[in-house]
């Protein structure tokens, strides 16, 4: 076990990559760990944590304007972008230090530098080669850009959270996670905001009734959602505004700030030798793995949006956690990919988990769905006409909830519980005989008393 200069070599220092180094160290494993940007990787740099930190920020601008309908005077309020951004960049900061400290307490090594995968047990970090008993890629993904001309100007989610200017007039590409989290974003700042999508519905995947609620509600806050829309050029002036060359964008005629893609993220393994050493990658260039995280080199291991499975930090986390258990705390141990709650931080914010009631309906075959849509009590008073919804998908036969999903304030905190319902195999029965917190949102999830429609499939 000695012979080599460590047990497990950890490439990408983010939320898979940290855990299962700490784990391992922790188990008695001697481990190193190489990074080339900041300790924390996306998440934690330019993911889910300055993201949220914005989503507040952005919030704000509606609490101002409800205050009025609860007595106090108007006020108003101005919005500093640079403020923003150093206050955010002092967070993430210390949050990157403290991942870089939680590491070195855990005994494990850290380097900073490009790390290459040179033979199935020895990696390479500028010029200095380490033997390694286990390696594991945790090296995360990448934003997708499209290959149009002008892309060059287009931002994506590495660079949005550092601009030095707000853009008051914003394109933005993609209706997955990142450009309705965006959209938001920068509209509750100020700016003036289009999505530009190339479906006819956005949050593909998710589930209908979702997805049309979002959509509605985002448009009711003044966001234009253009559909069936394609983006074919980006043109940058002498200002440094852009023009572009666009079907289906109403406004696309006048110069915008900035455009952003959000147009998906691709596995990061480029300039990592894998495919020398013989890894075996799929067409995006993911890392093939089994249920153990094992790629088809058993030394090597990858973790994480870059085996392309569930791109989400709480389950990268859970897989560099059951590997380091697998390889050193003598458990083989594979991560549960079952039953995985997300929210998505849009204003409202969805929360969810569970089937979509097609998938339930294809798996099931007869189903029983609950909707329920209504003013949030908080906007009897503001005024604001923003309508949650709220629906429980069931399966006839079991009773068993299949799926869980909610538009409006606080979904995700709400769902999250829900979440431990569902994965415990909760009936509808058991929601029922729950009883609710009065007055919350919440408490209607246990009082959704008779289906407003009853699914039965064809087969
Ligand atoms: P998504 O996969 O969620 O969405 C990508 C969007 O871009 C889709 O609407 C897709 O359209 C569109 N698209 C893809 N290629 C093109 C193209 N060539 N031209 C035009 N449009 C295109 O990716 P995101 O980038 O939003 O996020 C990446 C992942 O990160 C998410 O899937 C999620 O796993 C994770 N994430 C999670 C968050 C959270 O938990 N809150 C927040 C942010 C990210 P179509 O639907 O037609 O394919």
């Amino acid at each position: 076990m000695n012979d080599f200069d460590c047990d497990l070599f950890v490439i990408g220092a983010g939320s898979g990559g940290v855990r299962a180094a700490r784990v391992a160290a922790r188990l008695g494993a001697k481990v190193t760990i190489a990074e080339n940007h900041r300790f924390g990787g996306t998440c934690v740099i330019r993911g889910c944590v300055p993201k949220k930190l914005m989503v507040y920020a952005s919030h704000f601008r509606d609490d101002f304007e409800d205050a009025v309908g609860f007595g106090w005077s108007s006020a108003s309020p101005s919005f500093s972008w640079p403020s923003l951004i150093e206050t955010k960049n002092r967070e993430i900061s210390r949050l990157s230090d403290l991942y870089r400290r939680l590491l070195s307490d855990a005994g494990v090594t850290c380097v900073e530098g490009s790390a290459r995968v040179v033979a199935p047990q020895r990696v390479e970090v500028d010029g200095r080669r380490f033997t390694c008993r286990h390696i594991l890629i945790a090296t995360g993904g990448w934003p997708f850009k499209p290959d149009i001309p002008g892309a060059e100007h287009a931002l994506t989610s590495n660079e949005v959270f550092e601009l030095p200017e707000q853009p008051r007039r914003i394109l933005i590409v993609g209706g997955g996670y990142i450009a309705v989290e965006f959209a938001g974003i920068f509209h509750g700042l100020g700016s003036e905001v289009t999505l530009s999508y190339r479906g006819d519905r956005i949050l593909r995947g998710f589930d209908q009734d979702v997805r049309t609620h979002l959509a509605n509600e985002m448009r009711k806050k003044g966001i234009s959602i253009a559909l069936n829309s394609d983006l074919e050029a980006i043109h940058k002036r002498t200002d440094g505004r852009l023009d572009l060359q666009a079907s289906g964008i109403a406004g696309a005629d006048r110069p915008y700030d900035a455009v952003m893609f959000a147009t998906g993220r691709v596995p990061n393994t480029g300039g990592l030798g894998l495919e020398s050493v013989g890894v075996k990658l799929d067409k995006q260039g993911g890392v093939v793995v089994d249920a153990f995280s094992t790629t088809n080199i058993a030394s090597i291991h990858a973790v994480g949006d870059v085996t392309n499975r569930i791109a989400l930090t709480p389950v990268a986390i859970r897989e560099g956690q059951a590997l380091a258990t697998t390889l050193f705390g003598g458990t083989p141990t594979s991560p549960d990919h079952d039953c995985v709650p997300s929210a998505v931080f849009s204003q409202p914010p969805i929360g969810t988990v569970g089937l979509t009631e097609e998938d339930a309906l294809a798996r099931h075959g007869e189903i029983d769905i609950y909707t329920t849509r209504f003013r949030p009590m908080r906007h009897t008073l503001s005024g604001r006409d923003e309508r949650t919804l709220m629906k429980l998908i069931v399966d006839t036969a079991s009773d068993k909830v299949a799926g869980a999903h909610m538009v409006g304030p606080d979904a995700a905190e709400i769902i999250q519980g829900i979440a431990i319902a569902l994965k415990m195999g909760a009936t509808k029965a058991d929601f029922d005989a729950t009883v609710g917190i009065h007055p919350t949102a919440a408490e209607e999830f246990v009082t959704l008393r008779d289906p407003v429609r009853k699914r039965r499939s064809a087969h």
